[in-house]
């Protein structure tokens, strides 16, 4: 495994599920170059500390922190001179598994005493004590600590406690749920700064303490300022561990090493944005070349059936693999069929399927090189001669993602690849994809979005709670700057939603609607009524509250709802959608019109999801 370029990358036991043993082979086969030991990961171990060494030391891990160790200053006697006995029993174990640096974290106990020169003299004294080991002692401001909870009071301590075997621990997550200024930080001694723990957290209004202990996340996957800090600490010249101490409930119950290769990409990604080793920029993104879907011949020949439907038509065969292009203005959908490829295992795991997207960018190579160093191999699918070679790295779920460039000689990928029919000329107006909705598998919300956040430079907008009648949908969408890339992510954490059905009918997570822009979708809505297409039904309830909602001329609602077009508005403008019925229970179409409109129609997606369980439950009545 090749170490990431930058300061040393460490990750704390506790944030990955898992025995310790587990968790040291999660860590070093990611390529983290340390971990931090959890106390209670030692406790339930059955195993010596020595061992733990051992195995450490196998895997080429280094041990630069143990902690916690807690409520130690400021105590009345007699609990004080306990506690320096209590230290000492750290330090036999800090010695047999070899690292030299514990940390003490503010005392939160009602018992200890408002007095900063007695927490210094204690300090001082489990300082003295340590060094007589070769060990060092690292104080940690809590944000909840009982007299001590912001790091210029903790560094105002061990200034006062002036023992070279103290120094200053500090954590992103005590200082920035705080609202504390970091900016002093860039201010101090390197050499008394022992240690530094990254993490994130989504903004929320509760106490701060089971805000820490359930939902932290990684840096870039939560609201705070974690490239500001690091900035901060990078300045006053810190060359010590970037250490990961994340408590989230999601990641001690997920797979070690999604959760593990997050945490590196996510340390990775924040110290090139804090001004550490610079990564290729995230490449501009104009929108989807194609997406391609995972069928067998049967859900391929029912599928385009569908698609003609919805005014798809046939426009190209592959020249060697059973491959087929539906176009529709300039939406490109490719139907795959090809044994022994990427598709047909897709198609085995999850049925008929979107597989692949494809992206256009300016560079694939660039992107490539950003998706590499932010541990995404490459893809290599097999090409036959005088194929194009594109170049894909697979999204967390197994989709690959295209990446696709102009050629130079000004042939595009069809041009290449395909055998392309004659096409009529057809008015169709303007068809694009406008976005790709994916339904995920609670708990993984946060992985996707540091995936498209650090590899294509999308930003979460956001989160929106959608009632469906059996559970609640979390849904976020992440797009780039220009909006021609979105992609909403949808959660559910009840089974019975109809995209909790989705997921359990999928084995995972997958696109459940394409949305395709058209710029007069009354005329695109008529065209497929008119065409027999499988629209989705609206009730008329729907119609009479709109009315209420956005006061609407009578003909424009007539319009609206002999269309089963749903409507919203936001400051910036107004959206006009319609739903398809979905594809063998799997996936489904969604037409929009945006006139200056940046959202999804969140409003509406209450009612949509109500006619899908409609359906649903109709068809298995
Ligand atoms: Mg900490
Ligand atoms: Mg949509």
């Amino acid at each position: 495994m090749t170490r990431s370029p930058g300061l040393p990358k460490a990750i704390a036991t506790v944030c990955l599920s898992g025995t310790l043993v587990e968790k040291l082979d999660t860590a070093a086969a990611i390529g983290f170059d340390g971990v931090e030991i959890f106390e209670a990961d030692l406790l339930a171990f059955d195993g010596s500390p020595a061992e733990v060494r051992q195995m450490a030391d196998g895997l080429g891990l280094s041990i630069p922190l143990f902690q916690p160790f807690r409520d130690f200053e400021a105590m009345p006697e007699p609990q004080r001179r306990r506690n320096l006995d209590r230290a000492e029993r750290k330090f036999d174990v800090m010695q047999a598994l070899g690292t030299d640096l514990i940390l003490v974290c503010s005392n939160v106990q009602p018992s200890a005493l408002d007095d900063d020169a007695r927490a210094a003299a204690d300090l001082a004294e489990m300082a003295e004590r340590a060094a007589r080991r070769g060990l060092r002692v690292g104080f940690e401001a809590l944000a909840w600590g009982r007299h001590v909870n912001r790091w210029s009071h903790a560094w105002k301590i061990v200034q006062a406690a002036n023992h070279p075997a103290l120094g200053l621990i500090v954590d992103s997550f005590h200082t920035l749920s705080l609202d504390d200024d970091f900016a002093g930080i860039a201010a101090l001694p390197a050499e008394k700064l022992f240690f530094v723990q990254l993490a994130d957290a989504p903004r929320l209004s509760m106490d701060v303490l089971a805000w820490s202990r359930h939902f932290r996340n990684f840096p870039g996957q939560g609201a705070l300022d974690v490239p500001g800090f690091l900035r901060a600490v990078l300045a006053c010249g810190y060359r010590g561990p970037l250490s990961l101490e994340i408590f989230n409930d999601d990641f001690r119950a997920g797979p070690a090493r999604m959760t593990a290769r997050d945490g590196l990409r996510s340390l990775i990604a924040v110290e090139a944005e804090a001004g550490g080793p610079a990564l290729p920029p995230p490449p501009p993104l104009h929108g989807f070349e194609f997406l391609e879907f995972a069928v067998d011949e049967a859900s391929g020949e029912a599928l385009a059936g569908f698609l003609e439907k919805l005014g798809f038509h046939e426009a190209g065969t592959h020249r060697s693999k059973a491959v087929r292009l539906y176009r529709h203005g300039d939406v490109n959908l490719v139907l795959n069929a090809e044994q022994d490829s990427a598709a047909a295992e897709y198609f085995h795991l999850h049925g008929p399927s979107v597989c692949a997207m494809a992206l256009r960018v300016d560079d694939a190579g660039q992107a490539i090189a950003r998706a590499k160093a932010l541990l995404c191999p490459e893809w290599q699918e097999r090409t036959g001669s005088g194929e194009r070679h594109i170049p894909a790295v697979r999204a967390p779920d197994g989709t690959l993602i295209y990446l696709v460039q102009p050629d130079p000689s000004g042939r595009s990928i069809w041009q290449d690849d395909f055998n392309l029919l004659q096409e009529a000329a057809q008015d169709v107006g303007t068809m694009r994809v406008d976005h790709v909705a994916q339904a995920l598998p609670s708990g993984r919300m946060d992985s996707f979005v540091l995936f498209y956040r650090t590899v294509f430079g999308l930003q979460p907008e956001q989160l929106w709670e959608l009632p469906d009648p059996h559970g609640l949908i979390r849904s976020r969408a992440m797009r780039n700057a220009e909006g021609t890339v979105r992609l909403p992510l949808n959660i559910s954490e009840s089974r019975e939603t109809v995209t909790g059905r989705f997921v359990s009918a999928y084995a995972g997570a997958g696109v459940h609607h394409i949305a395709v822009a058209s710029d007069d979708v009354r005329r695109t809505a008529a065209a497929l009524r008119e065409a027999g297409a499988p629209m989705l039904q609206i009730p008329a309830n729907y119609y009479d509250d709109l009315a209420a909602r956005w006061g609407l001329e009578d003909a424009a609602l007539t319009e609206l709802q002999d269309l089963d077009l749903l409507y919203d508005r936001d400051e910036t403008g107004e959206f006009r959608h319609a739903y398809t019925t979905s594809f063998a229970d799997r996936f489904f179409f969604e037409f929009v019109e945006r006139r200056g409109y940046e959202g999804y129609g969140a409003a509406n997606a209450s009612v949509r999801m109500a006619a899908q369980a409609q359906r649903l439950a109709a068809a298995s009545a």
